[in-house]
């Protein structure tokens, strides 16, 4: 298959609609709507939503396109199969020793991995559990200190007006306040932290195949829930050395829940990605961004730390929203233009970044190979994409507690935890409110979903999916 990071045809996103919607469905190369030009950027603007659906149609420009991308107007709300799901592709029996990873630990026996051994999917794991009290216990003696705050009510900012403006909780998800030790950027001006989170999912593997052709690795936080369910690919991911972290077993709004719930959901991950790869990641994303400083310490004191995605304005956040697509909150083009908005905040900073996608449904990953990714490899001035990890300057050996440096890397300790707010580095959040941070391309970026409605069309979406494979 022809990857459009091998040319450097540009290609307006009307004319890949157009070719696509039409008889040119069967014959996706370019030529005859590409736009070749010296500067190799086109415009273009799409509607990709269907009539019933009410959703703006917004302009966006990419610097290249996959001649094989699936086209946008096929990317529409709903469960779908826009092209054949690849299978994985290699089989990795266990005992077979990983050979990218100084001493990493043969790959475990999978073949009788049973979802009877664990929590139910996609729900809250019981907190009553032989396992999750050890969890409960080993936190009680890591000597960090869980802040005693109460659990916030679901529903997000607007739902906890008190705890919004509560300052010293530091809950990113009302106001984007950080603490030193959250990851929210790279810090190499123009290197791009590549993420996909929700996954592993049936079209995980479309998306290592273009990761691999294209010579990129990535970040996927991974939910315990996926991992069960589709733990070859889990393992394709892991052995095409791309970066495993947690993204909990059952993907809810952290905030919302109790201690030992948190103790339960991060646990039941860690040993689930353990149990399938034979490394525990130290790296972990919570849903929706929903963190706080309880969620923070409890992290903490159990090995993990966090990474969000870049945030400079209120209203620019390096979200692009693919999520939204499947549920029918967005349109593809609203994604698109998110994503050139991210690309062009990036160009003003001094500091790398991290993007918000997602492997989880057909749609964002028909994206991500089709449109994202190429626009980004053709981008002008050039992006260095890289794993969390490795844009953090550290080996991948660096993203697992069993081949961790702990001399180079120090892992979480009550001695090395800051209880001060984040200093405001450039690229991170900042504790309260507008800053300017402010160029005309930050207010472009336009009305964002508030948290509360990005959870609940986001939870929607998922279970609406979930149900359909289950
Ligand atoms: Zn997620």
């Amino acid at each position: 298959m022809k990857l459009a990071v091998l040319t450097t045809v540009a290609v307006s996103a009307a004319a890949a609609n157009a070719q696509s919607s039409g008889a040119a469905a069967s014959s996706p190369a370019v030529s005859g709507s590409a736009a070749v030009s010296g500067s190799a950027v086109a415009s273009g603007a799409s509607s990709a939503a269907p009539a019933s659906v009410s959703l703006p149609s917004v302009s966006f420009s990419l610097a290249s396109v996959n001649p094989t991308a699936v086209a946008l107007t096929d990317l529409v709300p709903g469960t779908l199969t826009t092209q054949a799901t690849l299978l994985p592709t290699a089989t990795f029996a266990g005992g077979t020793v990983p050979t990218f990873l100084s001493n990493a630990p043969p790959l475990p026996d999978i073949s009788t991995l049973s979802p009877a051994n664990y929590p139910p999917l996609d729900k809250p794991p019981p907190t009553d559990s032989p396992e999750v009290q050890q969890w409960i216990k080993e936190v009680q003696s890591s000597g960090i200190t869980i802040p005693n705050l109460a659990p916030t009510q679901p529903g997000g900012c607007g739902a906890n007006p008190t705890f919004a403006t509560d300052q010293s909780r530091c809950w990113w998800t009302c106001g984007g306040c950080t603490r030193d030790g959250d990851i929210t950027a790279c810090p190499d001006k123009l290197t791009w932290g590549l993420t996909y989170d929700d996954g592993p999912a049936p079209y995980t593997p479309n998306l290592l195949q273009y990761l691999d052709q294209a010579n990129l690795k990535t970040t996927f936080f991974a939910v315990g829930s996926r991992c069960i369910s589709y733990p070859a690919i889990l393992r394709e991911e892991y052995m095409a050395q791309h970066q495993i972290a947690v993204h909990t077993w059952s993907h809810p709004a952290m905030t919302t829940v109790s201690t030992e719930g948190i103790i339960a959901e991060l646990g039941w991950s860690k040993k689930i990605i353990k149990d399938i790869l034979g490394v525990t990641p130290i790296y972990w994303r919570p849903p929706y961004g929903d963190i706080d400083d309880r969620v923070r310490a409890i992290a903490k004191a159990m090995g993990l730390e966090a990474v969000m995605w870049t945030r400079i304005s209120p209203t620019a956040t390096f979200d692009t929203n693919d999520y939204n697509i499947a549920g029918g909150t967005v349109s593809v083009s609203q994604v698109l233009q998110n994503w050139e908005h991210i690309v062009g905040n990036a160009s003003q900073m001094d500091t790398g970044f991290i993007v918000l996608e997602h492997d989880l449904f057909a749609q964002t990953v028909d994206l991500a190979t089709g449109y994202i990714l190429p626009a980004g490899l053709a981008n002008d001035p050039k992006l260095n994409i890289k794993p969390v990890i490795s844009c953090l300057n550290k080996p991948l050996s660096d993203a697992y507690l069993e081949t961790n440096d702990n001399a180079t890397n120090p892992l979480p300790t009550a001695s090395n935890i800051s209880p001060t707010l984040s200093s405001g580095s450039p690229g991170a959040a900042q504790a309260t409110g507008n800053t300017s941070g402010g160029s005309s391309q930050n207010s472009a970026m336009g009305v964002r979903f508030d948290a509360s409605g990005a959870v609940v069309m986001f939870g929607t979406a998922v279970l609406a999916f979930f149900a359909s494979m289950f």
